[in-house]
């Protein structure tokens, strides 16, 4: 313990009186003085070995550099400082420069290995950059010497290191067998509780998770791509890569187009757009922002902002970046800026009220969300979504009639999407019931009849609808798990008895068009057809991952 504020005390220190510091000055001579001050020597790394000189700073520097470059890192603030006797290394952050003191000794002894291929020194080196990478503050070892308060951290610090230093071997092509012997040589299996770093097994873990995760990242043909001139020519590869759906490598030309020109706002725009690809929202929200913030005149990017955090699920601030937006993109028609909307921004410009339109029905401020569809109708006419989500805001409403002329227009304008027919099954039922509570409310015999009659009827309709929902997609689980339960409904209202059967064939000519068209084949009787239709229907809607059939096949199913 005291150790440890003797070195933060130094380190303090050196920060204040250093304010002009650059890495051209170093403190390495007196950082090592005050490790060797600090570090309690342990017993067993102090032997006769005698240093064969292979781990010198400049063979250090070689491989920190094969290091960096493995994650793309620079070297700049990189300090590397052989200290003898110290008999460990060790990371150390010293005005903002990133200290690696090693003891050559140690590296050897530890690292020893007959043939000299040097992995094990190279994971010891690594191990430390790893601290450095992930912003371990303190003075970390890799071995065991200094106490401390926050054991339990600086084991977790450790094991992060270790992972690093392990990736990065295996990335380089290194061999696992030497990261486990000096894993072994500077640790064991006491209970690791007390001290500053993990158990042998811990390690071992930690630098088998590291090792196979740089395997795999090898495996994968890491993006090696070759080298162009311009901005414009990695743009293009770029934009190649996203249409392809290669997001990772369309995201790497983008950079590399961005670092060449930083205002080149196409590529800001696009890698935001590949971010959100990616479900990296907050990474796309940010080249979004950045680009707002540069051409402030531009509307797309706080659309795709507002998209973003649609998806995150923050619908306020959807409503207001795409108000932004739309007043943005008002101001630019009206001022004649051409640059910043041109004719085939005209064409989505209805998407952006959609978009609002959602983030209101989600707020439940639904005349808003009504306002905000009509005017989507006004710019594209045809757009069959909005007619569908203005019937989904009737039947919030409870206006079941409203909500099916909607939806009726929605399929009008395209009458292959599958999800109107489903939405409109969905009212189908909830008129078919409105029937059954009049039936349930009233007196007269007549009224009875009739009212049976029609609930009956929706829910034939209602089957078709799911029909054709099925029709144009074939793998719509939802829509075969309801289905099943509308023919459920029709086997329970007939039941066995042909009695009934015959009643619902005289009232209602649908359901004799139905019935004849669905039941005359078979042999079996109408009532087991239906029944095994629902069972059919609930099992295909299983394996397409209805978890909730599963019940009904259980329960009604044979
Ligand atoms: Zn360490």
């Amino acid at each position: 313990m005291k150790n440890i504020l003797f070195i933060i005390s130094l380190l303090i220190t050196y920060n204040i009186f250093s304010q002009t510091f650059n890495t051209e000055t170093y403190y390495g001579d007196e950082l090592c003085q005050t490790a060797q001050n600090a570090l309690i020597s342990k017993s067993s790394f102090v032997s006769s070995f005698k240093p064969n000189n292979t781990f010198s700073d400049e063979n250090a520097y070689i491989a920190l550099d094969k290091i960096l470059f493995q994650i793309g890192a620079s070297r700049d603030r990189f300090i590397i400082q052989s200290c003898s006797n110290i008999n460990n290394a060790l990371a150390v952050q010293l005005g903002g420069v990133r200290y690696i003191l090693y003891d050559p000794n140690f590296i050897e002894e530890v690292a020893n290995d007959v043939d000299n291929s040097s992995w094990g020194q190279m994971f010891i080196l690594a191990h430390e950059v790893g601290h450095h990478i992930n912003n371990h503050s303190l003075d970390l070892l890799i071995a065991e010497d200094l106490e401390s308060e926050t054991k339990h951290k600086q084991r977790q610090q450790e094991l992060d290191a270790d992972i690093f230093a392990a990736f990065v071997i295996a990335r380089l092509g290194g061999d696992y067998e030497q990261i486990v012997s000096v894993i072994k040589t500077i640790s064991d299996n006491e209970n690791d509780q007390k001290s500053t770093h993990p158990n042998l097994d811990k390690r071992l873990d930690a630098v088998k998770v590291g090792y196979n995760r740089g395997v795999s990242n090898n495996s994968q043909n890491f993006y090696n791509p070759t080298n162009l001139q311009t901005a414009e020519e990695y743009f293009n590869r770029a934009l190649l890569n996203e249409l392809k759906g290669n997001y990772d490598k369309a995201i790497y030309d983008y950079t590399k187009a961005i670092n060449i020109d930083p205002f080149y706002n196409n590529a800001i725009y696009r890698r935001g757009i590949t971010k959100r690809e990616k479900e990296d929202y907050f990474g796309s929200i940010k080249d979004l922002t950045k680009l707002s913030d540069i051409y402030t005149d531009m509307y797309k990017p706080y659309s795709e902002i507002g998209l973003n955090y649609y998806k995150i699920g923050d619908y306020n601030s959807a409503v207001s970046f795409l108000t932004i937006s739309i007043e943005k993109k008002d101001k630019a028609i009206k001022s004649g800026d051409f640059n910043n909307f041109n004719e085939s921004d005209a064409e989505n410009y209805h998407l952006t009220y959609y978009n609002r339109g959602q983030a209101y029905l989600k707020l439940r401020m639904y005349d808003e969300a009504y306002n905000d569809f009509s005017y989507v109708i006004y710019l594209q006419e045809g757009f069959d979504k909005a007619y569908s989500q203005i019937s989904q805001i009737y039947i919030l409403r409870n206006e079941y009639y409203q909500a099916l002329s909607w939806i009726n227009k929605a399929i009008e304008y395209n009458s292959t999407n599958s999800k109107n027919y489903f939405n409109r099954a969905v009212i189908l039922d909830l008129l078919h019931q409105l029937y059954l509570d009049d039936y349930d409310d009233s007196w007269g015999q007549k009224d009875k009849i009739e009212y049976l009659k029609n609930s009956f009827n929706f829910k034939i309709s209602e089957i078709e609808n799911y029909n054709l929902a099925i029709k144009y997609n074939k793998n719509y689980a939802i829509a075969f798990r309801s289905r099943g339960i509308a023919y459920e409904f029709i086997a329970d209202r007939i039941s066995s008895n042909d009695e009934f059967l015959n009643f619902y064939l005289e009232i209602s000519d649908e359901f004799k068009t139905f019935y004849n068209y669905s039941v005359k084949n078979n042999n079996e009787s109408a009532y087991s057809f239906y029944n095994i239709s629902a069972c059919n229907d609930w099992s295909i809607a299983v394996s397409l991952g209805n978890v909730e059939s599963e019940k009904w096949i259980s329960e009604d199913c044979n």
